[in-house]
């Protein structure tokens, strides 16, 4: 290890879910793997080319810069789709590339159909709906007037899909919300559909709604927090269990997260440890210097908080996360050495830290705690056995 800390991916968890979930979706739907957010922390660059071996043939991203990544992971013919941002002057190499993407305005139509009719090729676009979430996509008045501007340039655009977004399908608190979504999407797709544009990819599900309503895996689900093995919440797992006699999780986490000891201390009785005064020993204490912090993703309100796993303990993080560097206590770890591993995401020996209880503990997402980790952290693919 030559940086502080490992990011591992294994391989086989990966195709474990990814077997999963399509056979889950069944063959007439389309997976696409959500990439986005440095594919979850996981690495665009080491999870793309797994996703591709295993099956996978669509993309999402949601800005440019991601959509390129993953292009030049990829070896053979798959569709990228951007959901999101692409600054005008990007625009030309997005239809050049056949990379499709999103309209979820009248304005972005209108900077697609201008560089495509200067490059004389379509642009392959998925108009988004905006059926309730209020956050991004045409709504009915902006959906007639997109259609009117389809029709004139037919030449150079071509619909590829019809989409929206769920505005909290894990949550059952949501449902009466989803339910009206789904109401408002059929109706403009009907209205698209009665103007003679028929998109072939029509789609408005993320993880939890392609589990919580089946009806709205259409022709394509857009799958990110399952493919890296993780649930969108408690609430869809129990679902999921609901009158099933098999209660073994058919997810497998894919990622830990591996850093080693950097030095050793004792600290005296009495004396604080790291800024500040929020630990105090209350006995002497032995303690090991681990070089990860708030920089890496490793949130500072996990101060004095925090477990690490070392030869098979739980060991508290004492004092505040700094920006490099957390502290760990090691007082009743036998035979600790500087370079010793230590795990802050993953297993060791029978113990495990999963990312679910440090979410729990810093009161973030597990989608917050995987997008956190930095893209600095050195990332390798393994096979377990
Ligand atoms: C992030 C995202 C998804 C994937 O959501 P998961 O809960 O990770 O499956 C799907 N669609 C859109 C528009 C997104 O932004």
């Amino acid at each position: 290890m030559t940086e502080g800390s490992v990011i591992s991916i294994d391989e086989k968890s990966l195709q474990k879910n990814v077997t999963f979930l399509k056979k889950k979706m069944g063959k007439n739907v389309c997976i696409s793997a959500v990439v986005k957010a440095n594919a979850y922390g996981h690495g665009i660059e080491q999870i793309v080319p797994l996703f591709e071996k295993h099956g996978i043939n669509h993309y999402s991203v949601f800005s440019y810069e991601e959509a390129i990544r993953v292009y030049v992971s990829l070896s053979g013919a798959n569709t990228i789709m951007i959901m999101g941002w692409i600054a005008d002057e990007d625009m030309p190499d997005v239809i050049e590339k056949g990379i499709e993407f999103f309209i979820f305005n009248i304005e972005r139509l209108q900077v697609a159909i201008a560089y495509a009719k200067e490059l004389n090729i379509k642009a392959n676009i998925h108009l988004e709906a905006e059926t309730g979430m209020n956050r991004s996509g045409l709504n009915a008045e902006e959906l007639a007037i997109a259609i009117s501007i389809i029709k004139e340039n037919d030449a150079f655009i071509n619909v590829v899909g019809f989409c929206t977004h769920l505005a909290g399908a894990e949550s059952i608190s949501n449902h009466p919300r989803i339910q009206k979504q789904l109401k408002n999407y059929n109706k403009m797709l009907s209205i698209l559909e009665a103007s003679n544009i028929h998109p072939k990819c029509k789609h408005v599900a993320n993880s939890a709604a392609s589990f919580i309503y089946p009806k709205a895996r259409m022709d394509m689900v857009r799958i990110g927090i399952m493919l890296y093995g993780f649930w969108s919440s408690t609430e869809v797992f129990i679902q999921y269990f609901n009158n099933k006699a098999n209660k073994q999780d058919p997810l497998e986490r894919i990622l830990s997260w591996k850093s080693q000891i950097m030095s050793i201390k004792e600290v005296k009785c009495g004396e604080f440890v790291s800024y500040g005064i929020s630990y105090l020993a209350q006995s002497n204490i032995k303690t090991a210097l681990i070089p990860i912090g708030y920089a890496s993703g490793y949130s500072r309100s996990l101060s004095n908080k925090g477990i690490v796993l070392i030869h098979g303990h739980r060991c508290g993080v004492i004092g505040v996360v700094n920006m490099n560097m957390i502290i760990a206590d090691i007082s009743n770890v036998p035979s600790t050495e500087v370079g010793d591993e230590v795990v802050i995401i993953g297993k060791q020996d029978d113990l495990e830290i999963k990312v679910s209880a440090f979410s729990d503990i810093s009161d973030q997402l597990n989608y917050e705690v995987l997008a956190h980790l930095s893209e600095l952290i050195e990332r390798k693919v393994i096979v377990k056995e």
